[in-house]
């Protein structure tokens, strides 16, 4: 299995070249060269666990890592989940299903790849002797999930900026209050689009990238895509026979990347009805797939912080397959939205559905949600609770614990979420290391840790 380049410039990568690289050095995302079928294995996969599933799903997809040490990764990676299901679904109502992907290290679906990528980059340092550093930029849980997946482990160094005052506190401490030595947690003013922006100027120094060992940990990374395909398999495996072909999955989205892993098992023969992209009020992915067009708004901060991007970076990858392939017109297409045009895609008949729920909304979701089935959901995966297909079955994919965002679910439901992890990070000291947004700052303050 080889993996290309959405932009079509760059030879085609091993699994491990093309994790390690993260962006493909064109620019580009990686995908593989042909998506396989799964069709035929999932009956075979249904007595599994979680972890076995994963691990029989990454063999496909890197056959270069024996069978043996892919069970070894994702049953290490996936102990440390607090629950045995790993991710459990539960049942609101006949019509309605959660999935809940909150409970790894850091209680948010970003764990079920980070806990993973860490561990292969921990096999990379093993293999290679170099020791690697790795640098992103997040939105609240990407960079505590890629933090947990990789503190302590020797001969990683890991740099993560966040947009200042714009995470949740507690998504903050539990980047800032680690205690790990090879963790730096980098506040910078601006958006996340921001800081993602100066993660993509740091990467476009091939020079740099080459002498510090640097390996992206964002969204965009393929083994964290594929990571998240495992949970679609498994929730269509945990459902009744007679809905899974008709299951819509709603999925709360904001770089894309969570349901594009959807998206991609469908392409791989797993039938399903389809999937809502719900959006926050941050929503150029809803007036995407309702308009055709793609036009970059300004983010404005809101109750459900990880959702709070205007640039969609894994949105390149779903472009590919709607442009057939042709890496020219991606090139071409990524060129113009990079430049700030509207670009105009006109009618679409892809199979998603999308719904918006604005800051005015969440609270109340909430409250609907806890009135209605007695169950507690976070203000992302609240915005899924709107607009649910009419017939058929859903299933909403609950991407972070309610205890993250413990303010505004009090106001919803009128009792605080806690969980122990968070309550233990309350007592420990936040450790910044605040930077200006300049990307050569960011590079000399990375370049000295190395
Ligand atoms: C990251 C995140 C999202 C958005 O996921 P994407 O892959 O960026 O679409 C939604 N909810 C939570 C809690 C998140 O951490």
């Amino acid at each position: 299995m080889k993996y290309v380049s959405t932009r079509g410039l760059t030879s085609p990568h091993s699994f491990s070249e093309a994790v390690e690289a993260g962006l493909a050095p064109d620019g580009g995302l990686f995908l593989p060269e042909v998506l396989p079928s799964i069709a035929e294995k999932l009956s075979e996969w249904e007595r599994l666990s979680y972890a076995e599933v994963a691990a029989e799903f990454f063999s496909i997809f890197a056959p270069e890592i024996s069978k043996v040490e892919w069970h070894e990764l994702t049953s290490a990676a996936y102990a440390r989940f607090e629950s045995p299901d790993v991710a459990p679904l539960v049942e609101l109502d006949e019509r309605t299903y959660v999935l809940e992907l909150f409970h790894g290290p850091t209680l948010a679906f970003k764990d079920f790849a980070l806990q993973l990528l860490g561990l292969l980059y921990k096999r990379q340092v093993r293999m290679s002797g170099r020791s690697i550093a790795v640098l992103g930029a997040t939105s609240g849980d990407t960079g505590s999930a890629a933090i947990h997946g990789c503190m302590g482990q020797e001969g990683i160094t890991i740099f993560i900026m966040y947009p200042d005052g714009r995470v949740a506190p507690l998504q903050e401490r539990q980047m800032a209050c680690t205690g790990a030595a090879n963790v730096f947690a980098i506040p910078v003013p601006g958006t996340f689009d921001d800081a993602q922006r100066m993660v993509k100027e740091a990467f476009a120094d091939t020079a740099f990238v080459e002498r510090c060992g640097l390996s992206a940990v964002n969204s965009i990374n393929i083994a964290r895509v594929l990571a998240q395909s495992v949970y679609y398999i498994w929730a269509w495996l945990k459902l009744p026979p007679a809905v899974r072909e008709t299951v819509e999955f709603v999925v709360p989205t904001g770089n894309f990347g969570n349901v594009l892993a959807g998206w991609l098992v469908k392409q791989m023969g797993l039938k399903v009805g389809g999937f809502r992209v719900a959006t926050n009020q941050n929503d150029i992915l809803f007036r995407f797939f309702t308009t055709g067009r793609y036009e970059e708004g300004v983010v404005k901060p809101s109750f459900a912080p990880s959702m709070d991007i205007q640039a969609a970076s894994n949105f390149e990858r779903f472009l590919y397959y709607m442009l057939e392939q042709d890496t020219a017109k991606v090139r071409e297409v990524m060129g113009r939205m990079k430049a700030g045009e509207v670009v105009e895609f006109g009618q679409l008949d892809n199979g998603f559905r999308a719904s918006r729920m604005d800051d005015v909304e969440i609270p109340g979701a909430i409250e609907r949600v806890w009135k209605e089935y007695g169950y507690v959901v976070d203000p992302h995966t609240a915005c899924a609770f709107k607009g649910m297909a009419p017939d058929g079955v859903s299933v909403v994919l609950a991407t972070a614990s309610p205890a993250k965002f413990p303010e505004v679910v009090m106001q919803a439901t009128g009792s605080e979420p806690i969980h122990s992890a968070l309550e233990l990070l309350k007592g420990k000291a936040l450790v910044r290391n605040p930077l200006a947004a300049d990307v050569e700052l960011v590079k000399a303050f990375v370049a000295e840790r190395v």
